[in-house]
């Protein structure tokens, strides 16, 4: 087993490493109460190559192996953790359904563009009355003639309103639940859509979480992205690849907390003595630095098996043979949806993914918590990034399948058929 990185994982995380803290860092107390979309810095990521990185070199991506992408986001997250999920979003989520499931005509008009940064992507699941359970969305979409018209409200976009493409979930035959379910790329000048309102979050104040209403948005049949009654397996399937770029914004942002907590311990004196000096404070730095690496590596091995993943369905795919997609069986809701599929249907990386964005963003979660403590007061006070960094973590348990979601998905894989024990 090989921890060390390569030339070329290293070269990626040291560049953006210091772009993040040369060119973003200096800004962001600024930024925080301010709240601009950071349009600029995202520009100046997407020319490093940081918005196209799981996207073949054929659309104009780099191609990237998930370890580095997910080492890219790490850095990120350690300086910016907003940053962070909207290159998450636009890397991962966004372009994932329509590398797999969209046409030749559908990939060379978006995939380039994303992977580029000159447009950013978003993914449109959530809506008002339904979130983990996704197979309750109430978008409705309706075929008329050469077009179909959608209506519905989608919440928590992230992205929404700085996209040029969303992936839209939408239900076509509501009688049939998740089968029901189809996807459509869909952009903002297309005819009854509208962003209502951006959502006023406790952090991650420079992303932007939007609410769209989709008012008879009248959508080209070209822009169906797969098969009518497709979209939802589509949907966790990205969910699975996307949840190891959280794990990784969680890994950055926690290594963010612990380096900010360990720098004011070793300055900050009392009772005559820096309080990086009392035992107290060396067992939290200590169990911080060590959730810390046991994150990195649950992450690393749910990328390096997604690498696997692809690579044997590349192998299967040269041969002519049809190969499962990766955990695309897996629902984020209970045990007893119809959807859920079998062990053997699942990939190999989603239960891994899972327990990597688990275990990281609880953990990231319980670093912010010892990070404040270690300032005192002044980890209370907004003049310090670990006050950001602790708003910031609160979200990573909830996005992309909470917690809860996490677990059944975990559980189930433990439980299944495939399981000698
Ligand atoms: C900042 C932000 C960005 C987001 N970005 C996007 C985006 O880009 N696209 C998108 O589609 N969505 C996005 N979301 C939405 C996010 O994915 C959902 O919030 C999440 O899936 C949870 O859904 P919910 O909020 O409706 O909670 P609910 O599903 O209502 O759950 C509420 C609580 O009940 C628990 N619960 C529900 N069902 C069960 C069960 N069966 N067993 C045990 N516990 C259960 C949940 O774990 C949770 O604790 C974003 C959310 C946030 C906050």
């Amino acid at each position: 087993m090989d921890f060390s990185f390569t030339s070329d994982q290293l070269l990626v995380r040291d560049t953006v490493r210091q772009f993040m803290e040369t060119e973003m860092r200096p800004l962001l107390r600024e930024y925080d109460r301010t709240e601009p979309f950071p349009v600029e810095q995202i520009r100046r990521l997407g020319e490093l190559g940081c918005c196209g990185m799981l996207i073949p070199e054929e659309y104009g991506g780099t191609s990237t192996d998930t370890v580095t992408y997910a080492l890219m986001l790490e850095e990120v997250a350690r300086v910016d953790a907003s940053t962070a999920v909207t290159l998450s979003v636009t890397n991962s989520v966004a372009p994932a359904p329509i590398l797999r499931h969209g046409t030749e005509a559908q990939k060379k008009k978006y995939l380039p563009r994303l992977a580029r940064g000159e447009i950013l992507g978003a993914f449109c699941l959530t809506e008002p009355g339904a979130g983990s359970d996704a197979a309750g969305i109430q978008t409705r979409a309706v075929r008329e003639g050469d077009s179909y018209v959608i209506n519905g409200t989608k919440s928590w976009v992230t992205n929404g309103g700085f996209s040029g493409v969303y992936v839209v979930f939408a239900k076509t035959d509501p009688p049939a639940g998740g089968r029901g379910v189809t996807a459509f790329l869909v952009e903002p000048s297309f005819p009854g859509f509208r962003i209502s309102r951006y959502e006023d979050k406790m952090g991650l104040r420079l992303s932007r979480s939007a609410e769209i209403i989709f008012e008879d948005c009248r959508v080209p049949a070209k822009s169906l992205l797969g098969a009518e009654g497709q979209g939802l397996k589509g949907a966790l399937g990205a969910l699975d690849g996307g949840r190891i770029g959280i794990a990784a914004q969680s890994v950055g942002l926690a290594q963010g907390a612990f380096e900010a907590a360990t720098r004011y311990a070793k300055q900050r004196r009392a009772f005559g003595h820096p309080i990086a000096e009392n035992q107290a404070i060396q067992w939290m730095l200590a169990d911080m630095a060590t959730e810390i690496e046991a994150a990195r590596a649950l992450t690393h091995y749910a990328a390096s098996l997604r690498d696997a993943e692809s690579a044997r369905q590349a192998t299967e795919n040269r041969k002519g043979g049809v190969s499962t997609p990766p955990s695309e069986a897996i629902n984020q809701v209970g045990a007893s949806a119809p959807e859920a599929g079998s062990f053997e249907a699942r990939g190999r990386y989603g239960p891994q993914a899972a327990r990597a964005k688990l275990y990281a963003s609880e953990m990231a979660n319980r670093v912010c918590y010892r990070a404040v403590q270690v300032h005192g007061a002044v980890g209370y006070s907004r003049e310090t990034d670990v006050e950001r960094y602790y708003r910031d973590a609160r979200v990573l348990t909830i996005y992309e399948g909470t917690s809860e979601m996490q677990r059944i998905i975990i559980a189930r894989e433990l439980l299944g058929p495939g399981r000698t024990w």
